[in-house]
């Protein structure tokens, strides 16, 4: 898969559909300093972006309509399994690559952006780090193509940071795991396929007493709640799962029982690097639409763009994106390289999701009355960008990750 990718990347009919002299520069100060693989993937994901996403994402923000033939054709690319390696059907590269296509796509999308970062980070990623090799068979290659799509469900309507109090339970019953609870604001609810569930094994362990479980979708026992109507991000689905007395096999157990928790942990140091991506993608988005934008619209006889005032916002837009960017690359490739990423990730999201508030907020300023209607996008990356500061840990629960970690290393 990664020769797909890499293919489409060096074709000049793909490059044709690049776009305006602006976007070409940013492609120059963008990836220069990236190996040429991730500058091709960084073009094949921006191309397939402007072609197949950015004409269609406010059609499928204002119905909420999930991008099924779009997330196919990314299936296809690799886009939907990309650390996963080629022996599981994966596009075996790494989460640099990752960063770079959650980026892209999210810039074009931001919904799109995170049906391919929870199916990524959150479903796959786990399975490939936990998963025995015949768990990695079953659950891994059916939803690298496309076909199919994974959840992952932590949070309940109870819990949401606090995710070691989770209330769902799962009893074991012969050769079978018995699960009674709800699961609340699931990402891809609606059009998954599989959901790694967490649920409470013994209650008097608190969260070592939790344990993380494979579940086909549609089960019977697992019912879906109602989409949720939500601010930004209305292409993809957001949805309750109810359990009822939901059966599944022993075997479905993931890692060894009362290891849940850990395995959320982890899964959502990873998952930050993604949610970082598509922050930046939503903020790379909304500085584009500026800029263009400053540089048409006329005030006082001249383009705004030469007015003092704009620059600066643009300048401060551009510094908030670059340093997040940054960040993000480290703390993805501190991930490739094997070495501890917690706080690193942390800060990736935390500088990045409040990067894509200021900078959609800023955006709409320099496009004035504009900027408040659905006829362009800033109005969108407004609404898209908000969410990036709440799930996968509010900004509060990466201040106080980057706290926890930080005094740990002074304290040796
Ligand atoms: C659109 C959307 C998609 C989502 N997708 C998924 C998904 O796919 N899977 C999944 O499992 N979950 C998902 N979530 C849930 C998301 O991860 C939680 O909403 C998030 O972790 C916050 O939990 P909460 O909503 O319960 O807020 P709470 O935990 O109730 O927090 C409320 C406020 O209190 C603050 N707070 C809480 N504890 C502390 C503390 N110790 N110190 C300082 N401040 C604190 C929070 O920062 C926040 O400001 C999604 C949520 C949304 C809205």
């Amino acid at each position: 898969m990664a020769a797909v990718l890499l293919a489409r990347g060096g074709g000049a009919a793909a490059r044709a559909l690049t776009f305006g002299c602006l976007r070409q520069l940013h492609t120059v100060y963008q990836t220069a300093e990236l190996p040429e693989t991730h500058q091709m993937l960084c073009q094949t994901c921006r191309d397939f972006a402007e072609k197949e996403l950015v004409p269609i994402a406010a059609q499928l923000d204002k119905e909420h309509r999930f991008p099924a033939e779009q997330v196919k054709k990314m299936g296809a690319l690799g886009l939907l399994a990309m650390d996963v390696p080629e022996e599981y059907k994966g596009a075996g590269l790494d989460y640099l690559a990752y960063s770079i296509a959650v980026e892209e796509i999210s810039r074009g999308c931001a919904s799109t952006g995170v049906v391919m970062s929870v199916n990524n980070s959150l479903y796959l990623g786990p399975i490939l780090k936990f998963g025995s090799e015949e768990q990695k068979h079953q659950w891994i290659a059916p939803f690298a193509s496309g076909d199919k799509i994974g959840c992952f469900a932590l949070s309940e309507p109870g819990n949401g940071s606090d995710a070691g109090a989770a209330s769902t339970v799962a009893r074991l019953d012969g050769n079978e795991w018995v699960l009674n609870g709800t699961k609340a604001w699931i990402t891809n609810a609606w059009d998954a396929s599989a959901v790694v569930v967490f649920a409470t094994t013994d209650k008097s362990q608190k969260h070592k007493g939790i344990s993380a479980f494979l579940v086909p979708m549609p089960t019977p026992g697992l019912s879906l709640g109602k989409k949720e109507d939500k601010l930004g991000i209305r292409a993809s689905s957001t949805a309750n799962l109810i359990f009822e007395d939901c059966r599944i096999p022993k075997a479905n157990l993931l890692g060894q029982q009362g290891m849940g928790f850990k395995i959320a942990m982890q899964t959502l140091d990873s998952g930050r690097i993604g949610i970082a991506s598509q922050a930046l993608g939503i903020a790379q988005g909304a500085l584009d639409c500026a800029v263009d934008y400053a540089e048409k619209r006329l005030a006082f006889g001249s383009p705004i763009s030469k007015l003092q005032a704009i620059q600066f916002k643009l300048a401060d837009m551009a510094l908030a994106l670059e340093g997040a960017r940054l960040l993000t690359w480290r703390a993805a490739m501190l991930k490739d390289n094997g070495k501890p990423y917690t706080k690193e990730a942390a800060m990736a999201k935390l500088a990045a999701s409040e990067a894509a508030t200021t900078i959609s907020h800023q955006a709409i300023q320099i496009l004035g009355g504009m900027g408040y209607v659905t006829e362009m996008p800033a109005e969108r990356h407004y609404r898209d960008a908000r969410i990036t500061e709440i799930y996968e840990g509010t900004s509060e629960i990466q201040r106080l990750v980057i706290a926890g970690q930080l005094l740990k290393e002074y304290r040796g």
